[in-house]
């Protein structure tokens, strides 16, 4: 099975899974709020505002960005 990396939209905290993420455990609201970004891959991505690296195959999801109202992903 793939894995997939998730991010909170509220604390911006990533995770590396192939299941369901656990919501306990956010610093900012009573559960984290995970945006599946993509599947992990080889490419490094950096989002101009929120300042987060991830590791996708493709250019990962735009919505859930702590800084802004989307990500905005440079490849690295
Ligand atoms: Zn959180
Ligand atoms: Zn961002």
């Amino acid at each position: 099975m793939s894995e997939n990396i998730y991010s909170c939209s509220y604390c911006g905290t990533t995770i590396t899974t192939n299941s369901s993420p656990n919501q306990s455990g956010c610093n900012v609201k009573s559960s984290h709020n995970w945006v599946r970004l993509g599947e992990v891959g080889n490419n490094n991505y950096q989002c101009r505002d929120c300042k987060i690296v991830v590791k996708t195959k493709s250019s990962p999801q735009q919505v859930g960005c702590t800084k802004a109202n989307s990500h905005y992903w440079k490849k690295l």
